[in-house]
C-alpha cells in the first residue's frame, strides 16, 4: 500500500491571450476549475497506475472541499483520513497565457492546517511499503511524517516541489529524492544535473532528477549514473508530467522491481500524460502504460 502525505488544491485556471500587468484588467477567452494538489495528483496517479493508494491531508468545508474528495473516492483513493476543516479549501489562481506560460498564486487553505500527524496517520504510515511526500503542507509535518515512516522502516519518497532550501532532519528521513532540474538546482547551487545528482548523494542514498523531454538520471551511492529517457511523444500540456512520474514510479517500486525497470515504468506513465490535457484527467491507467511498454 502507498501511502501519500500531500496537499489538494482546486486549480482555478483562466485562459487569456497575455496576463494582466499590475492594476490592469484583460480578458480572457476560457475558464476550467481542475482538481490538483502535488499530493492529490500523485495518489490519482499511482492509484490509477495500479496501486493500492490512501491520501493523508486536508479538504476545506467548502463546495471546493466536497469536489477534491470526490474526485478522489472516483479514482479509487482512499480519503479515510483526509480531513475536512472549517474554512476555504487550498486554491491555486493561474492565469495561462496563449504562449502557453503560466503565472500562479497558491493559497494553501486546508493544507496549511496540516500541523501535526494524528494517531490515525501514524498507524496508516506505519503499515505503509511506501510514503510520498511534497512540500505543500507544513514543513514541520512533512518532516515528522517522513520520520515516523523511517522509524518504522517505510520507504520515503521526497519531491521537494515548491523548490526551497531543505532542513537536514528532511534529507535525514529521505530515501529516495525526485527533483525536477530547476529544484535540483535550488538544493545544492549546481545547474548541471549530472553533478547536482551526485552532490544530493551527500545528503540522500538515492536520487532522480526528471529532465522533462531529456528523460531522467537516476543516481545511488556506490552505482554509476543511469540516464533513463523519455519516449518521444508530441506534447500538449506537461502539467503534473512529475506527478505523474512519481506516482507511477511509486506503484513499481512497491511491487519490488529493479530501479531501472520502475524508471522505465514511470517514464511511459509521464509521456502518455503529457499527449493529454489536463493534469489528473491526463493520467494514464495501468492497462496504457503496460501497452505502451509493449508488455
Ligand atoms: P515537472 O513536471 O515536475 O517539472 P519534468 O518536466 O522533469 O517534471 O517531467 C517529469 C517527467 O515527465 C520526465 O522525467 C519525463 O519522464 C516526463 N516528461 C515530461 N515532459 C515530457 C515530454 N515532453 N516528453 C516525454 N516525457 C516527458
Amino acid at each position: 500500500r502507498i501511502v501519500v502525505f500531500g496537499s489538494t488544491n482546486m486549480d482555478l485556471v483562466a485562459y487569456a491571450r497575455r496576463a494582466p500587468a499590475r492594476g490592469e484588467t484583460v480578458a480572457g477567452h476560457a475558464f476550467r476549475t481542475i482538481p490538483g494538489g502535488k499530493g492529490a495528483n500523485q495518489a490519482v496517479a499511482a492509484a490509477r497506475a495500479g496501486g493500492e493508494v490512501a491520501l493523508v491531508g486536508a479538504v476545506g468545508s467548502d463546495d471546493f472541499g466536497y469536489r477534491l474528495r470526490d474526485t478522489l473516492e472516483h479514482c479509487s483513493v482512499d480519503t479515510d483520513l483526509l480531513r475536512t476543516v472549517e474554512g476555504p479549501s487550498g486554491t491555486a489562481h493561474i492565469v495561462v497565457d496563449d504562449e502557453g506560460g503560466n503565472s500562479i498564486v497558491v493559497v494553501p487553505g486546508a493544507n496549511g492546517t496540516v500541523t501535526s500527524l494524528s494517531h490515525g496517520d501514524e498507524a496508516l504510515i506505519t503499515g505503509a511499503d511506501l510514503l510520498l511526500l511534497q512540500l505543500e503542507l507544513p514543513l514541520s509535518a512533512v518532516v515528522d511524517a517522513a520520520a515516523h515512516a523511517r522509524r518504522h522502516g517505510v520507504r520515503t519518497v521526497l519531491t521537494p516541489a515548491p523548490a526551497q532550501p531543505l532542513p537536514p532532519e528532511l534529507f535525514d528521513a529521505t530515501d529516495l529524492l525526485v527533483p525536477n532540474e530547476h529544484e535540483a538546482a535550488v538544493l545544492t547551487g549546481r545547474v548541471d544535473p549530472h553533478a547536482a545528482a551526485l552532490a544530493l548523494l551527500d545528503v540522500v542514498p538515492e536520487v532522480v532528477v526528471t529532465l522533462g523531454a531529456a528523460g531522467c538520471l537516476y543516481a545511488a551511492r556506490g552505482a554509476d549514473l543511469l540516464a533513463v529517457p523519455a519516449p518521444r511523444v508530441r506534447a500538449v500540456d506537461t502539467t503534473a508530467a512529475g506527478d505523474t512520474f512519481v506516482g507511477a514510479l511509486a506503484v513499481a517500486l512497491g511491487e519490488g522491481r529493479p530501479v531501472p525497470d520502475a524508471l522505465a515504468w514511470a517514464s511511459a506513465a509521464a509521456a502518455l500524460s503529457v499527449r493529454r490535457e489536463g493534469a489528473s484527467t491526463s493520467m494514464p491507467y495501468r492497462a496504457e502504460i503496460e501497452a505502451a511498454l509493449g508488455t
